[in-house]
């Protein structure tokens, strides 16, 4: 596999990029798609969006180092709806556009993007994944689609069944490889490229490079410009994070106090386990406090459910673990709350950039109960820099709003080599504007 290779800013790259375009227009889509964008609101392409939209348009295979967040859909929606539009018809309709996706969550979410980057392009997109009937699928695909987006099991399932012909497909994206493997979908992913033409233009998105994905890559992509996007830690900078040492039996009380005091539009809650968000679900529930939750064991419309009404603000607290809270798309979340501390650093840099989305600033607090020390320590270490402390929260009277965090003037398992690099952004005590249901009473 040889590659050119992008910088993007927040990252390091040796090759410097020759140009950046910074505004959509610049780009070279076509007016339905440039249409379309302005519809959306978007001002000026995010980094990923204004390196690779140029060279895809070109019909370069692309690899892109990418988590959900950066813009990569529109990455790769934008252009390969401008190559589509521009190609000539067949007279059946053949699917042009293949992306593979892991989830079914991701797959609507992409597939509602295509639709809305695509309301002026006169093009037909679908979406199949497992955990629903088939019957909806197969008749939309029996009218004839031009861009397909599925999950790995229900694609191959309906490729057994003849439903669906992959031979006239001129772009294929490959989107979240790395949870492609780790999901166990490798082999699959496998078995669908080699019903794919040889002659085609493919896009591969993977938000970390296990050696398993560079593998893939070089298998399936032909000289790739990488490029990567910076990953959520870069927004550190906007996001105001704070910890409360509490003990375990605390957790719920606080939680409550939180919602009560601060200005909280929406807030995901991160548990460690699926048996944990239950268990907090119902406590808030006892509180009058209504959230949704979110974990794999819960059955599809279930979780359906629970994201739109979180979308919506019907419920402006979601309560997730880890997986399942991976690809969800929403913005304007004001609130992250590490319930139970991860277990890996990295998954709390991936959690807290939920929030600070889309140029917005956020909040992220972390609750630690003794035995979380060390999973702290690790995250300080990670991100080079002591976090803000609330020592005494779950002491402090009910009548009395919570302590101000101190930031620690010493931290041992900080060494000199590890010294700050982020600024964390002092805190400022924030007024409670939004109401939860409880409060409201
Ligand atoms: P993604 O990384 O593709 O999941 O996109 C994350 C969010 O950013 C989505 O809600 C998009 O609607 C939004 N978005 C994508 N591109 C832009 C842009 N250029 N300007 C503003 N928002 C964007």
């Amino acid at each position: 596999m040889r590659q050119m290779s992008i910088q993007v800013p927040g990252t390091f790259h040796p090759e410097a990029p020759k140009r950046t375009p910074d505004s959509f227009d610049a780009l070279g889509l076509s007016q339905p798609v440039l249409r379309a964008v302005k519809a959306e609101g978007y001002e000026s392409p995010t980094p990923i969006q204004s390196q690779a939209i140029p060279h895809v348009l070109e019909g370069r295979d692309l690899l892109g180092c990418a988590q959900t967040g950066t813009g990569k859909t529109a990455a790769f929606a934008l252009p390969i709806l401008h190559r589509l539009g521009g190609a000539t018809r067949h007279g059946r309709r053949p699917i042009r556009a293949l992306v593979l996706t892991p989830t079914r969550e991701l797959a609507v979410q992409i597939h509602d993007a295509f639709r809305a980057y695509g309301r002026y392009a006169g093009l037909r997109c679908t979406v199949v994944h497992g955990g629903v009937s088939q019957n909806p699928q197969t008749s939309a695909l029996g009218q004839g689609v031009d861009i397909l987006v599925a999950t790995p099991g229900r694609l191959l399932d309906l490729m057994g069944q003849g439903f669906i012909d992959l031979r006239l497909v001129e772009s294929f994206v490959l989107d979240e490889a790395d949870r492609m493997l780790d999901m166990g979908f490798i082999h699959d992913v496998r078995r669908i490229v080699a019903s794919l033409p040889a002659r085609r233009q493919t896009l591969l998105f993977s938000a970390t490079m296990p050696p398993e994905i560079r593998d893939l890559a070089g298998a399936i992509l032909t000289e790739p410009i990488t490029v990567h996007a910076a990953p959520p830690a870069a927004r550190a900078d906007r996001i105001e994070q704070t910890v409360y040492y509490v003990d375990r039996a605390r957790k719920p009380d606080l939680l409550r106090r939180i919602l009560d005091e601060q200005e909280v539009t929406r807030v995901l809650v991160f548990t460690r386990t699926k048996h944990g968000a239950d268990r907090l679900g119902r406590q808030l529930a006892r509180s009058g406090i209504q959230a949704a939750i979110l974990h794999g064991d819960k059955a599809q419309g279930a979780r359906q459910r629970a994201i739109e009404s979180f979308r919506t603000r019907a419920t402006p607290v979601l309560v997730a673990t880890d997986v399942a809270a991976r690809g969800l798309d929403i913005d304007a979340i004001s609130h992250v709350v590490n319930y139970d501390l991860p277990a890996e650093p990295e998954t709390y840099v991936h959690r807290i950039g939920r929030t600070a989305r889309a140029g917005a600033s956020g909040v992220a607090l972390s609750f630690c109960d003794f035995e979380e020390r060390a999973q702290l320590f690790a995250i300080e270490r990670l991100i080079r820099e002591p976090l803000p402390v609330v020592r005494d929260a779950a002491s402090t009277p009910s009548d009395q709003p919570l302590p101000e965090p101190t930031v620690p003037e010493r931290a041992e398992h900080l060494t000199p080599a590890t010294q700050p690099s982020v600024p964390v952004r002092p805190l400022r005590r924030p007024r409670p504007v939004y109401r939860t249901r409880r409060a409201r009473r």
